[in-house]
């Protein structure tokens, strides 16, 4: 309940519109109510009276009450709509704002798919638990509550009959609602599963094709499938015996009324009308009961995606900015120096990823970084957006402490070439100039140029007006990373951070990208973390990383007399062997 309550604020912009949508559900209850009224009426009044007049004049009012309660339901439902559309719009956003401020220590907690569906299905949670307090929810109490009063003030006699068998009933709702709840529970956690089965599959449908693991995968979603399948038959055929139950407590309930009625009819204590009036009444109490208990389904979902939108909202980015920190100079020559920097993922029960680096880049030096799968590069290198704060050490840009400079200003000075590349849709034009919206057209081309992109964008079918596909499934894998090359380099950086990102482009090409670059980033500090030995042969500087410490660090000369984990690697690779070549 808490987390639902915590939503409120959601509501506060439409709080006129719910305003009024409760009170147009006032209006409904009470002329519904005056109906049952109306009948004990006709019956006493105009039939048993004999009076066909009054029967005329009591059925042309009931007839303008049903017709006035309709026109006022139908705008209580359209305020509802309103209210409940507009909640879930704005939740939709504030969850989307909310990831984008994440840091990628925040990304790697909450993964993807649980975004999504916070997103989607989440929202789409609590639009339905706003609608049914502002209709059917409210509806439904006020109706029993209205009808429970009326009941006795239509006869008290006749009302306490009924107590013991209404207690009776609210007995089998809190029963039901009490044994649905885990039910429903269990229900909500196989829909998750069949939802996260569901997203690895079509996001890694090819994967799937690649390795024939399609009968896998299959097996997979249909047990999943199948549990599902089988909670919701539980679920519904549990509801199911409720509904009977139900009935016979309200035939019950009209069969005691009409012979304890009866008894007092003939002693001349109720009319006739009366007792009708009251069955009237019963039925609507009872009635919403009923919805009530199909409504805790709504409420229990709503209270289990509260908690998950709250944890959304209330994650805290975990790279922010100190107060005050003030930009970076735009006429920085990064010097970048990381001094005794130590690293561990959260989630990696504390694993030292990084240990004591301790790494100086002058500026317009290019820093190549070497090392094994899983050595921690690319950790390293996220450490300087400060896509991670360090756990241990600090890294400082000219002298100046990363976490004492806005974040924005420093994204501003850095263009980052991550391992994968992310295309969006668009053209290969809006692509390129992603980082910088402003750019001409030369512009574009030249960072094309560099990036030894521009000769096969030539190609493409309409130029830089092609359109990239999604998840850019039109280009090859060294093209995209080539894009993204060029991305970065239209953002003309003082930093440059290229992540293994010729690792798709074959070695000419890759040379020849490694030679534009050295013209382009003329005084610019550059980051190149890299597999291929022939890839870091002319940096100014290698470092090669193993298990989280720098394990060397020089030129390719240096390295290659003193180094023994270097002389290793080159060997492997570039020495006579079955590898060489
Ligand atoms: P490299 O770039 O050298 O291949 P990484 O820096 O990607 O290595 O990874 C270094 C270590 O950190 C690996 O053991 C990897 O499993 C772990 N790691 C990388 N990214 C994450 C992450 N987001 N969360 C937890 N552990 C991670």
């Amino acid at each position: 309940m808490r987390h639902v309550l915590k939503l409120l604020p959601f509501v506060k912009p439409y709080w006129q519109k719910s305003v009024l949508s409760l009170v147009l559900l006032v209006i409904v209850v009470v002329l519904d109510l005056a109906i049952p009224r109306l009948v004990q009426h006709i019956i006493d009044q105009g039939i048993l009276a004999g009076d066909m007049e009054e029967v005329w004049h009591t059925f042309l009012l009931m007839l303008a009450i049903s017709v006035a309660s309709t026109l006022f339901a139908i705008g209580n439902n359209n305020f509802s709509v309103q209210v409940g559309e507009g909640v879930a719009r704005d939740l939709r956003e504030a969850l989307f704002l909310k990831v984008q401020s994440f840091s990628y220590g925040n990304l790697d907690r909450l993964k993807t798919g649980q975004l999504m569906v916070r997103l989607s299905s989440d929202s789409g949670a609590m639009l339905r638990v706003v609608q049914v307090s502002l209709r059917i929810g409210t509806r439904a109490t006020l109706l029993m509550v209205g009808s429970i009063a009326l009941m006795f003030i239509t006869d008290r006699h006749l009302a306490l009959v009924v107590v013991p068998l209404l207690l009776l009933t609210s007995g089998i709702i809190v029963y039901f609602i009490t044994r649905m709840r885990p039910l429903f529970l269990t229900m909500q956690q196989k829909l998750d599963r069949l939802n996260t089965i569901l997203q690895e599959n079509i996001s890694g449908v090819r994967v799937v094709k690649a390795f024939v693991r399609a009968d896998h995968e299959a097996a997979r979603f249909e047990s999943a499938n199948e549990d599902f399948t089988e909670r919701n038959i539980r679920v519904v055929e549990f509801l199911s015996t409720m509904g009977p139950a139900l009935s016979a407590c309200i035939n019950v309930g009209i069969v005691v009324v009409i012979w304890a009625g009866g008894v007092q009819a003939m002693h001349g204590e109720v009319t006739i009308g009366q007792i009708v009036a009251f069955v009237n009444y019963l039925q609507t109490a009872i009635g919403p009961l009923m919805i009530m208990t199909m409504l805790a389904n709504v409420w229990a979902a709503g209270i289990v995606s509260a908690e998950r939108l709250n944890e959304v909202l209330d994650t805290v980015p975990q790279v922010q900015d100190a107060p005050g920190a003030p930009p970076l100079p735009a006429s920085a020559r990064p010097r970048v120096v990381f001094e005794k920097v130590g690293f561990h993922y959260h989630d990696s029960n504390e694993t030292i990823v990084l240990e004591d680096i301790d790494l100086v880049a002058e500026p317009g030096q290019t820093v190549a970084i070497l090392g094994a799968t899983g050595a921690g590069k690319s950790t390293l290198v996220n450490l300087i957006p400060r896509f991670y704060d360090p756990t241990a050490g600090r890294i400082l840009i000219d002298g100046q402490d990363l976490r004492q400079i806005q974040q924005d200003s420093l994204l501003d000075h850095i263009g980052v070439v991550p391992q994968e590349t992310v295309l969006f849709s668009g053209t290969v034009r809006d692509n390129i100039r992603y980082g910088r919206p402003t750019a001409g057209d030369e512009e574009v081309v030249a960072a094309a140029r560099a990036a030894q992109a521009h000769d096969f964008v030539l190609e493409l079918p309409q130029g830089y007006d092609t359109r990239v596909e999604e998840r850019g499934v039109n280009l090859s894998g060294g093209q995209k990373q080539r894009l993204a090359i060029a991305r970065a380099l239209l953002t003309r950086p003082a930093i440059l951070i290229l992540d293994d990102s010729t690792s798709a482009v074959d070695v000419e090409t890759e040379t020849k990208i490694q030679e534009a670059l050295e013209a382009w980033m003329e005084g610019r500090t550059c980051f190149v973390v890299a597999q291929r030995i022939s890839t870091v042969l002319k940096a100014d500087k290698i470092v090669v990383i193993d298990k989280g410490r720098l394990a060397a660090e020089g030129t390719h000369r240096e390295l290659l007399q003193s180094s023994p984990i270097y002389q290793e690697i080159y060997a492997s690779q570039l020495g006579p062997g079955p590898n060489g070549g």
